[in-house]
């Protein structure tokens, strides 16, 4: 198959990329670059079946041949970015999933949106199945971020059943790994990054809030069976372990052999989730799948990468 990466240069988009090639597809990356990087896709230059387009997919797309199926993985996705890219973040939510739609329409592909947990806000309901319609504040700060992805949902769903693109919707829960930008402001780089260099770790608000953590691997395999079921409805994509933040931190100290210890800080932005879990009932029933790798075998897997990082830039021993 040929596919198109939207967001190809990113932190998911790269690795689906590395998946996909390694299936033996070919595969398109497009990318703006105002999140991603080239440096995630720097070792597939020169792959045969690979090729990069800087792109901004709120423009028209053009694609020169035919294309089997289009990922569209283009978004800022942290809240330090979406907050510092309000319109950007809505416009390729909304603008963005119309021109690859309009695509997928043009080339007969398949389409996948990449959602998210936060189509469900700060939930009433714990864990999220994907039945539930979600608690979100269209007007907060990170609402360009929820409403443009509820609305890339309901314009991916009028395309389906107006016209006929056969559509898939996966709706990623927090996920981490190798390639999250250093400055992304998430929690797990900012504290992976704090350990290292034997800092304190910057809990927000009193750390009770929870998240439940996917390593990357699991992700991408997830989307790939998504990609290939018969599903039209969303599917949470996620690990059910939920940890409170203040766990999360102390698992990371743990396991850096950190002697920093944590701090508190006021940080929590405006409608800061208080707990987020994934209810995986349907992803285990349609696509026989489930996370494999647990949070600490992921950081263990994550850290290293980090660390390199951290070293090239000179910023520890
Ligand atoms: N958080 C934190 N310290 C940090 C960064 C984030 O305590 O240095 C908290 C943040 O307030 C939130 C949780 O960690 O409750 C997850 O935040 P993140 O930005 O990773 O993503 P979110 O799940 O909120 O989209």
């Amino acid at each position: 198959m040929r596919i198109l990466i939207t967001g190809g240069a990113g932190f998911l988009g790269s690795h689906l990329c590395d998946r996909f090639l390694a299936e033996g597809h070919t595969v398109v990356a497009m990318d703006n670059l105002i999140t991603g990087n080239t440096d995630n896709i720097a070792h597939l230059a020169g792959h045969p079946g690979f090729s990069f387009i800087k792109h901004d997919v709120t423009n028209y797309i053009f694609v020169e041949g035919p294309l089997d199926a289009i990922l569209h993985f283009a978004s800022p996705a942290s809240p330090v970015d979406y907050l510092e890219l309000p319109i950007q973040t809505l416009k390729v939510g909304a603008l963005g999933t119309h021109k690859a739609l309009g695509l997928a329409k043009d080339k007969g592909a398949r389409f996948l949106l990449a959602s998210t947990s936060e189509v469900y806000g700060d939930p009433q309901v714990h864990p999220q199945p994907e039945s539930y319609y979600g608690h979100v504040n269209p007007i907060g700060p990170r609402g360009v971020y929820d409403e443009a992805k509820r609305f890339a949902e309901a314009m991916t769903m009028a395309y389906h059943r107006y016209h006929g693109v056969e559509t898939r919707i996966v709706r990623i829960f927090n996920t981490y790994g190798p390639r999250m930008r250093l400055r992304d402001g998430r929690v797990v780089p900012n504290f992976i990054q704090q350990a290292l260099r034997g800092e304190p770790l910057t809990v927000y608000g009193d750390g009770s809030q929870t998240r439940s953590f996917q390593y990357v691997d699991d992700l991408v395999d997830g989307v790939y069976r998504l990609l290939f079921s018969n599903e039209i409805e969303p599917v949470n994509i996620g690990n059910p372990g939920e940890f409170t933040i203040k766990e999360f931190a102390e698992l990371v100290n743990q396991l850096t052999g950190n002697r920093g210890g944590i701090v508190y800080r006021d940080l929590r932005t405006q409608d800061d989730p208080q707990v987020r879990q994934p209810d995986i009932t349907r992803a285990r029933a349609i696509l026989g799948w489930e996370p494999r790798i647990d949070l600490a075998e992921g950081l263990r897997r994550t850290i290293p990468w980090f660390r390199e990082e951290l070293r090239k830039r000179g910023e520890v021993p």
